[in-house]
C-alpha cells in the first residue's frame, strides 16, 4: 500500500545534547528508558478505513510521530510499520449499511486518511501495509503457530489457543472477567460452541456466502485481526536476532490494549521465542465536551471537515499537543480556541526581530520530550519564552526555536 508523503525535519544543532528516551510502558507500567541504538522498530496499529481521521485517531498517530521525530534527532533510523485493516467485519458492515462497495469504502478513506496525516505533518511509515496484500504473511505465521501446535478448529475456522503462551493477560492486566467482557465488545466471540477457552481468537475466518475471500493453505477465507498484525510487524520489521525481544515499540491507542495486543503478543512470543516489544505504548482516548467520542454516538471529530471549515491543520496538532498523550482527554471549543490564540503569540513573537533568549527553551523542550513526551510541560516553556520576548527580553535566535520546535514538535510555523 502507498504510504503518504514525507515532510522535512530541520537537522537539530549538535550544541543540544539529547537525552534517552523514556517511555510509559504498559506491561510494568512503569516509565522505561529505551536501550542507545541505530536502528528502531515500532509497528503501530493503522485504522480500519471507515471512519478516518477523527481526533483519536489523529491524537495516536502523533503521539508515535513524537516518537519518530525524538528518536531520529538522537542520529538514529526508524523502520516504522503501519498496518490498515483493509478487509474486516466492521467495514463490510459499513459499506452494507452505506450501500456501496466494500474496496470502494475502503480506498476512499484510506485516501481521506493520507491527506490527513499530510496536513498534520506526521511522517510517514517505512512500510503501509494492508491486510488484504499481507494475506500470504498471515497464512505463514498461521503455519507457524500450526507447527507449534497452538491452532485448531471450529468448523472450517481457525482458531489460536491464547493459554499456549504463559504470559497471556500479564501485558494488560485485566481480571478474567474484564476479559471476557472486553473481548466480546471489540470483536470477540466469547460465546463460540467448540472453542476451547472462551478468550481463544479468530486466525482464519473461512468464507462466508456473499462476503470476500481468499485462497489459502485452510481453504478460502480472509484474515482474523490480530494475527494481521503479527504477521505484518514480524515480516516488515525484521527482528534482530541480536535482541532479546522482537520489536522496541508497540503502539496504538489504548482501546487495543486488548483483546488485540494482547494476543498479538502471545502470538509473536509463540512464534519468535521472545518477548513482543521492549516497550509497549498506549495513547489516550479523546472524547467530546465531556462524553466518549464514538461512532455509535455519531459525536467523531474528523480532521478534514476541521481543516475543511477554516482551521489551521498545525493549531489542530498545537491543541492535540495541549493534553497529555497516555490520557482520556476532552475536545472542545475552548481547546481549540486556546490553540489558537497560542498559535498567534508564538508566530508574533517568533517574527519579531528581537528575542529572548532561545537556548534553555530549547533545550527545555528536548528534556520534557525525553521524559515520556511530556508536551504540556514543553508547551509551558514555549509560553514562558514568549512571556519573555513580549516583556522585551532579547539575546535568541527565533530561527533557531522555529526550527527546533519543527523538529521535536512538528509544528511549522
Ligand atoms: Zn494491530
Amino acid at each position: 500500500m502507498r504510504s503518504w508523503p514525507t515532510v522535512a525535519i530541520p537537522d537539530v544543532d549538535p550544541k543540544y545534547s539529547l537525552p534517552k528516551l523514556t517511555l510509559k510502558d504498559t506491561l510494568s507500567g512503569t516509565k522505561k528508558a529505551l536501550p542507545t541504538k541505530s536502528l528502531y522498530r515500532m509497528y503501530v496499529c493503522g485504522i480500519t478505513p471507515y471512519d478516518a481521521t477523527h481526533l483519536g485517531h489523529a491524537a495516536t498517530y502523533l503521539t508515535f510521530d513524537l516518537i519518530n521525530r525524538y528518536l531520529r534527532a538522537t542520529g538514529a533510523e526508524v523502520r516504522y510499520v503501519q498496518n490498515i485493516t483493509d478487509i474486516d467485519d466492521p467495514l463490510l458492515e459499513r459499506a452494507k449499511r452505506d450501500g456501496i462497495d466494500w474496496e470502494d469504502l475502503a480506498h476512499s478513506q484510506i485516501e481521506l486518511f493520507r491527506g490527513d496525516m499530510v496536513n498534520l505533518h506526521i511522517l510517514p511509515p517505512e512500510s503501509y501495509i494492508g491486510a488484504v496484500e499481507a494475506i500470504p504473511l498471515v497464512t505463514e505465521a498461521v503455519e507457524v503457530l500450526k507447527a507449534a501446535d497452538t491452532i485448531y478448529s471450529v468448523d472450517e475456522d481457525l482458531y489460536f489457543q491464547v493459554r499456549s503462551d504463559a504470559e497471556f493477560g500479564t501485558r494488560s492486566h485485566y481480571s478474567q472477567v474484564e476479559m471476557q467482557e472486553i473481548f466480546s465488545q471489540r470483536g470477540g466471540d466469547p460465546d463460540r460452541v467448540g472453542k476451547k477457552d472462551v478468550l481463544d481468537c479468530l486466525v482464519w475466518l473461512a468464507a462466508r456466502p456473499g462476503e470476500p475471500s481468499w485462497d489459502s493453505p485452510f481453504g478460502a477465507g480472509r484474515p482474523g485481526w490480530h494475527i494481521e498484525c503479527s504477521a505484518i510487524a514480524l515480516a516488515y520489521l525484521k527482528p534482530d536476532p541480536a535482541d532479546d525481544y522482537a520489536i522496541d515499540i508497540q503502539g496504538g491507542g489504548s482501546d487495543l490494549i486488548f483483546p488485540h495486543h494482547e494476543m498479538g503478543a502471545s502470538q509473536v512470543a509463540i512464534m519468535t521465542g521472545k518477548p513482543y516489544a521492549q516497550t509497549y505504548v498506549h495513547a489516550g482516548m479523546v472524547g467530546l465536551d465531556g462524553e466518549k467520542m464514538s461512532k455509535s454516538k455519531g459525536n467523531l471529530v474528523f480532521v478534514s471537515k476541521l481543516v475543511a471549515a477554516g482551521v489551521d491543520p498545525m493549531v489542530i496538532r498545537l491543541a492535540l499537543l495541549s493534553a497529555a498523550y497516555g490520557r482520556n482527554r476532552m475536545w472542545t471549543d475552548a481547546v481549540l480556541a486556546e490553540a489558537t490564540a497560542r498559535m498567534a503569540r508564538l508566530q508574533s513573537a517568533l517574527s519579531r526581530n528581537e528575542v529572548a533568549p532561545t537556548k534553555e527553551c530549547i533545550a527545555l523542550i528536548i528534556a520534557s520530550l525525553a521524559d515520556n513526551l511530556d508536551t504540556v510541560r514543553a508547551l509551558k516553556a514555549i509560553d514562558s519564552w514568549i512571556e519573555q520576548t513580549e516583556s522585551g527580553l532579547t539575546g535568541g535566535s527565533s530561527g533557531e526555536l522555529s526550527r527546533a520546535i519543527d523538529t521535536f514538535l512538528g509544528i511549522a510555523i
